[in-house]
Parts: C-alpha cells; sequence; structure tokens
C-alpha cells in the first residue's frame, strides 16, 4: 500500500499521542501523578556524601567560560579622519629637512658639510692601496722596511734636489690633482 509521506508522519503522530493519553489515563485511575512533558535534570547523589570545601566559594565566583580568554584594550568609539591626520602630519613627527648639504669642492658631488666626501675618499683610498703595494713589492717581504723617507713620484716627474736621499716610489700614471708635491 503507497501512502504519501505526509500521512505516514500524521498516522504515527496520531498514535504517539493516543498511546500518551492511555498511559495518563491508566495512571490517574491508579492514584499516580502523570509524567510532565518535560522532564527535570537531576543528579541522584548519596546524602551522606559531604560536601566540597570549596562550595563557598564556588557561589562567590562561578567559574565562566569568558574566563579563559585574555581580554586586550580595544578603543571604546571612532577617531576621526581629522584627528587622525592632525596626528599623522604633525610637524614634530616629519622627517626634517637637511639644511647642512654642500657640494664638494673637489668632484661636484653632494656631501654633509661636516664630513668627509665619500667619493674623493674613495679615490684617495684606491691610490693609497696602489701606493702600500709598490712599496710592498720593492721591500720585497716583511722586515726590509727603509730607514728613509718615502717619495711618490708620478709620470714625466724628477726627484728634487732634496729627494735624493729618500726612497723613491714610481707610479705610472699622472699625479692626481689632490696629491700635492
Ligand atoms: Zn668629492
Amino acid at each position: 500500500m503507497a501512502l504519501p509521506g505526509g500521512s505516514i508522519h500524521g498516522l504515527l503522530n496520531h498514535l504517539f499521542r493516543s498511546c500518551l493519553r492511555a498511559e495518563q489515563s491508566v495512571l490517574r485511575a491508579l492514584g499516580l501523578e502523570p509524567l510532565s512533558a518535560v522532564p527535570a535534570l537531576a543528579i541522584q547523589t548519596p546524602s551522606s556524601f559531604p560536601p566540597a570545601a570549596s562550595d563557598a566559594h564556588d557561589n562567590d565566583h562561578t567559574p565562566s567560560f569568558l574566563d579563559s580568554i585574555f581580554w586586550m584594550a580595544a578603543p571604546k568609539s571612532r577617531r576621526t579622519i581629522e584627528v587622525n591626520r592632525c596626528r599623522r602630519r604633525n610637524p614634530n613627527k616629519l622627517i626634517k629637512v637637511k639644511e647642512n648639504i654642500d657640494m664638494c669642492p673637489e668632484c661636484g658631488h653632494l656631501k654633509l658639510k661636516h664630513v668627509l666626501c665619500g667619493f674623493c675618499y674613495a679615490k684617495v683610498s684606491h691610490e693609497t692601496i696602489q701606493i702600500r703595494a709598490a712599496i710592498k713589492a720593492k721591500e720585497g717581504g716583511p722586515f726590509n722596511a727603509s730607514t728613509v723617507e718615502t717619495v711618490v713620484l708620478y709620470q714625466g716627474e724628477k726627484p728634487r734636489a732634496e729627494d735624493t736621499e729618500k726612497r723613491i716610489i714610481e707610479r705610472s700614471r699622472k699625479r692626481p690633482s689632490w696629491f700635492s708635491y
């Protein structure tokens, strides 16, 4: 027999209610109170069980799931865009304009007034390394340092009269403008 699902559901519901009614009438006839539709939650414990020592404390502070959350400060109200921009564009927070930038008189690069020019320093450092290499090649090893003064001569230069006694290092290039003789 094929019945629609709604008819089966209604039939089962009707049967369940009629059974419930019959049970309640039998209980009334026996002098017992019928059970309520919603059973109350009850936990059966032995009456001799001693009360826990922390019961009084638990009444003061009921543990909650909120206790396990780490709360952080949060803004209570929105700050306007004007307030935010006044803070961000405050003159005290802006990068200061540098006034101590100057041009290197030797090479023309920009540099700070109170420091050496980095480009000129690199040039001098490179030439110093070359002169030291030439001195090392002339000495031929350690502990051969000469006891007289050293003079560096560049391309097309002749030693002066007072330089004849000194050690002469020759460089095969034109004398740089920053290295006076
Ligand atoms: Zn320079």
